[in-house]
This record gives C-alpha cells, structure tokens and sequence, in this order.
C-alpha cells in the first residue's frame, strides 16, 4: 500500500512527538511507530531533565554550555551546545504550559536538583540544574507530549517498523515500513522524512535500555550511504542494578546518594576532588572498573562477580519515598531490598548513544565531510548527532535535546515542505525490503537469531566496553564480521504474517550487527582517549591529531572513515579535571 504525506516522523518518543507538534501544525505529517507511542523508551528517563531556570539557587545558561561542552571532553560542537542551553528555560516552561507536572519548590517554582557535571561558575562544584516530576520525568515528557499530539490531531501508526529509507540523488522520498499486524509492506512517500528512533544499546549485553533500542534508524541510513558521526563514543551508566543493568538513576547521586568500595571508603575523593560522586559519567564508570580491578569490589554471592555500594540510606525513608520511588520500588522488586535500609549493588551499564546520524542545529542531515545536506531528511533525538554531547553527554541533556531539537527539527521541516517539489519515488521502490524479507521467511534452514544476537552483545560487552585496546577491538571486528556473516542465512522461524515479531526482531538484530561493526571500526580507528572511549594503548587525549568528529560509511562489508571538524569558537579545550 502506498500512503503520501508531506512529512513523515518515525519514532514516538520525546524527539518524534515534539517534531510531530511542530511538523503536523502546517504540514500533513503522519508519525509512525514500532511501538505503541507511550512505550518508547523516553518514558524511562527517570532523573530530569535541565535548564539554567535558577530557581533554587544562581544559575546561568553560560555556565549551562559550558558545562556540556566540558563533560564531552570537547568534542562538542559549541555554538550548538549554546543553543542548547539558551533555549533550554523555554523549552522547560513549555512543557510545563502543556502540562507536565514537575515538582514544585515551596514558593510553588519548579524545583531542581544537582546531577553529574552540572556546575556553578565554571566548575566551582554542583548546581541544581535538573527540573524533575519525581524519578518519572520521562514518563511525564511522553504522556504530556503524546496527549497534546492528540489533540492536534496527528495521524499515528502504531506498530508499523520502518525496514528501509528510499533516497534518490541526494534527495529523500520516503520509507518502507512493516506493518505488524499483518505482515503487510506499505510504502510511505513524503517530502521530509525525520529519524527519532532512539538509541542502540541493545548491542551490549548488559544495558538500561529497552529491547526495541535496536539503532533501525541509523542503521537504515548507514545502508544507504549515509555517515554515521562519532560512534566510538557510547556512554556507560555508572549505577545500573548489578547483573541486570537496569538503571539507578543518577538522581540518586543528586539527592545525596554516596557510592563506596568494599571497605565503605568514599572511593570518589581521589578520583574526582571537587564534584565527587556528581562527576561526568564516564569518569565515574571509570573509577568503578579501576576499583573492582584493585581488588576494592563487593564479592557478590556467587564469589564472582564484583561489584559496588551505592549507599542511600542516610537520606531518610521520606525522601526516597517522595523523590525516588520508581528506585525504591525497584530495588524491592529486583533486589528485594528497601534502599533506606541498605546499600544498593551496582555496576555500569550500556546506556547512551553519544554518536549517531550527523545533522546540523535544525535537524538536517548532512552526507558527508564538507556538510553537504541530505535534501529532506532529518534526525533528531538519541538517534542523532548534532554534535551537543561530544564524547560523553551529561545527564538529563538528552530529555533537553529531544525537545529542543524536535522542535527546532520540526519547525524547519515546516518551511521545507512548503517550498520542496513533490517527491516520486522509483518503481521499484521497496523492491529491496521485499526481496529481503521474503529471503528471510522463505528460506527453510539456517541459524538461529538469538544465538547470534548473545556473541554479538557478549563481544561488545567485553571488548568494545569501558576499557578499550586495539587487541581487543580487532578482536571484536573480526567476530562481528563472522557474526554478520552467519546472519546471512539466519533463518525466521515463525512463517505468518501476522504479529510475526520473530522477523522484526531479525530485522532488529541485522541494524545492531551493522552498528555493533561501525561502532567498533570507529573505536579501533581513534588512537586517543576521550570522554567515554577509553584506551589502554592510548590513555591521553590527544587534540593535536584527534580533535575531530568521525564519520562512519558502511560499504558492504568494510567501514570507511572521513573526519570533519569541532567546533570550538567559545571555549579553547583544555585538560579536564572536576
Ligand atoms: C532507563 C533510562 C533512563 C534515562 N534517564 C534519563 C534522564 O533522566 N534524563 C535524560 O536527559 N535522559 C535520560 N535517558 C536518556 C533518554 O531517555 C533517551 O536518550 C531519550 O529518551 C531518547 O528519546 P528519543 O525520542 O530519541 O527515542 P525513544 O524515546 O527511544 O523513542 C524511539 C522511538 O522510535 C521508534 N522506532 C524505533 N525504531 C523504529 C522503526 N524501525 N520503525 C518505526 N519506529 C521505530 C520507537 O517505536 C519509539 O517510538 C535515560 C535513558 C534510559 C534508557
């Protein structure tokens, strides 16, 4: 079937809905989903999200920028992190005037909290910077942003996987897409296309995100020659519940939260003076794994896996009950302990994307070193890399870019729209989908998903983790490379049509194996450390040579890679220390 619009969103999380605000006010916009839209993953966010409002104490967006730009180790492009931060305070009232309700200061304000690497003047210590609705903010981002689609009257498909970008000359026209219920492959033809899919940490073996964060989005476009930017960068949460990865939020941090080795010593001091626990995450992640390595980790009860406190008991049953309740209820529940009463074990996990599909500060993507732009198409979102996160983002900036650049993306497309000649796609649109599913459902042998998906992530996992070195990451290509290899033949086990979600969850696997091969091509490739990518063989950042964004082309089997420039017209970089 073949449906036409002006513009299509795909994604529903806080990226997509905010664009599809924006985008369906004066274009004929239609938002397509994998999911049901309120169960994107942007309704886990749990601790904030953060603006410069300085209700509780002094705050600025200067200090705000910098701050972004200093925690991704000056990777960021600047002008953009102004933006960011400068357009944050309305962003933040305009949720609140859609009706998301923050927590309130007892003057009736929105009330803040400290978060990792948000600082006063410069980096003086913490500020509360994080606007929150408890440990829910996603949630209420979501519902809030979902509600108001609605009533705008934005046309949804749920459960429809986009499966392939259809991209003529230099100028998008539309996506193939999978409709779940039926098996049916519909062909959606639209001047500007937006990317808001989220991101992809279902690479790893243990992570914090949900399992639809399988990165179809950049994947897509990989395939269909266009750059993935910066992808050697994937953050590691410190405080995920050891051994499952889900997240306890930095939040907990925020409000007091100590994390301590097995001899209770607030490990912290000597590896961050000034901000201790409320440091950037990739050096928390860091002094975790070093401390574990010292011999300084809990024994877990299985006398092998090790692992750290986070202590926040002596923050009183109240508080966690009335700031923290989805943690409380966590811990009860995976755990089977009260945080109030004990400490909570954890270790890192797999949690954000800093890299991703290349745009501009309105969205646009752009194909290649010199910014040529990708006529119609647009990211926004975890998915994309604008670049405001650098080599390793901040908490609560990501829920700040989803609305400030779905709006900006969605506000661009509007004018686009008006002004771009009507779109044809080929004849044989789809035909590549097509063939490509029915090899995958027809064929009556070969390997089964889930075993590849487990070497996948375990590969990752071990050498494309936390600490990286050129043994390992070759090692990890190599792997990959058979992985991809095996998948060829990978065999759908379920042969229906409808609700066949063995296929979409092959179809997901295939975007992680090309993103798990970019992912550690680009990591092999940068022979520095920075921000989140961490090297043994390396342990400098070198700007000399290295202060620059990669670009990832997937050519069949290979990765190419280009580099273009940072932006640093603000602020010169300089050696990070907190
Ligand atoms: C547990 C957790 C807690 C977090 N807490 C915070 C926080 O407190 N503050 C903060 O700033 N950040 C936080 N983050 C990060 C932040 O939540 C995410 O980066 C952000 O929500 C991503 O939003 P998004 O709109 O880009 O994508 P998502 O919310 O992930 O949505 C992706 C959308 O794309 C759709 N989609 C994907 N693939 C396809 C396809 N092939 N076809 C059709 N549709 C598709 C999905 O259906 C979904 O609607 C947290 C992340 C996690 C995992």
């Amino acid at each position: 079937m073949i449906h036409q619009f002006d513009t299509v969103i795909v994604g529903s999380g806080g990226a997509g809905l905010y664009a599809a605000l924006e985008a369906s006010q004066q274009s004929k916009t239609a938002v397509l989903s994998k999911l049901y839209p309120i169960r994107s993953h942007t309704g886990a966010a749990q601790g904030g999200i953060s603006a410069a409002l300085g209700n509780v104490e002094e705050d600025k967006a200067e200090w705000h920028a910098f701050d972004t730009v200093k925690g991704g180790d000056y990777l960021v492009d600047q002008q953009a992190a102004q933006i960011l931060a400068e357009e944050a305070i309305q962003a933040v009232y305009d949720l609140e005037n859609r009706g998301l309700p923050f927590n309130r200061t007892p003057e009736g304000r929105i009330d803040q909290r400290r978060f990792g690497g948000h600082t006063r003047n410069f980096g003086e210590g913490s500020v509360r910077r994080s606007c929150y609705a408890a440990d829910r903010t996603g949630h209420m981002i979501l519902q809030t942003l979902y509600q108001q689609c609605i009533k705008n009257n934005v046309t949804f498909f749920d459960e429809f996987q986009v499966v392939d970008l259809l991209l003529d000359g230099g100028t998008c026209s539309g996506v193939v897409v999978v409709e779940l219920a039926t098996g049916e492959i519909h062909i959606f033809v639209a001047k500007a296309v937006l990317f808001a899919t989220g991101g992809f940490g279902r690479m790893f073996k243990t992570t914090s995100n949900a399992y639809a964060n399988t990165g179809d989005g950049p994947a897509v476009c990989a395939r269909r020659g266009i750059p993935l930017e910066d992808m050697e960068f994937f953050q590691f949460h410190p405080t995920g519940i050891m051994g499952l990865g889900i997240l306890i939020s930095e939040a907990v941090r925020g409000e007091g939260g100590i994390l301590r080795n097995r001899d209770g010593e607030r490990f912290m001091e000597i590896y961050s003076p000034t901000l201790l626990d409320l440091a950037p995450r990739d050096i928390v992640s860091r002094a975790i794994i070093t401390e574990i390595r010292a011999g300084r980790g809990i024994r877990g009860d299985r006398k092998i896996d090790d692992y750290l406190h986070l202590d926040a008991t002596h923050l009183g049953k109240d508080l966690l009950r009335s700031k923290l309740p989805d943690i409380s209820s966590f811990c009860q529940t995976y755990l089977g302990i009260d945080p109030a009463d004990s400490p909570i074990p954890v270790l890192p996990t797999a949690h954000y994307a800093m890299g991703g599909i290349p745009t501009d500060v309105h969205g646009r993507v752009i194909g290649d070193a010199k910014g040529t732009i990708v006529n119609g198409l647009y990211a926004a979102g975890e998915c994309a890399c604008i670049s405001v996160h650098g080599a390793n983002r901040l908490g609560t900036n990501s829920l700040l870019d989803l609305v400030v650049f779905g709006r900006r993306a969605g506000k661009h497309i509007v004018d686009y729209v008006k002004q771009a000649d009507p779109v044809t796609p080929g004849k044989d649109a789809g035909a590549d989908a097509r063939a490509w599913i029915a090899g995958l459902t027809d064929r009556q042998a070969g390997p089964h998903g889930g075993a590849i998906a487990e070497e996948m992530q375990t590969t990752m996992m071990e050498k494309v983790g936390i600490y990286r070195n050129e043994t390992d990451m070759q090692a990890a290509i190599d792997n990959i490379q058979s992985l991809r290899e095996r998948y060829r033949s990978v065999r759908v086990q379920d042969t229906g049509k409808s609700f066949n979600t063995d296929l979409l969850e092959i179809i997901e696997l295939g975007s992680l194996l090309d993103l798990s091969l970019i992912t550690a091509a680009s990591a092999l490739a940068r022979k520095e450390s920075r921000g989140a990518h961490s090297r043994e063989d390396f342990p400098e950042r070198n700007d000399e040579t290295w202060l620059k964004h990669s670009l990832a082309f997937l050519e069949k089997d290979t990765v190419r890679l280009d580099y273009k420039d940072v932006d640093t017209s603000i602020w010169k970089p300089k050696p990070r220390t907190y």
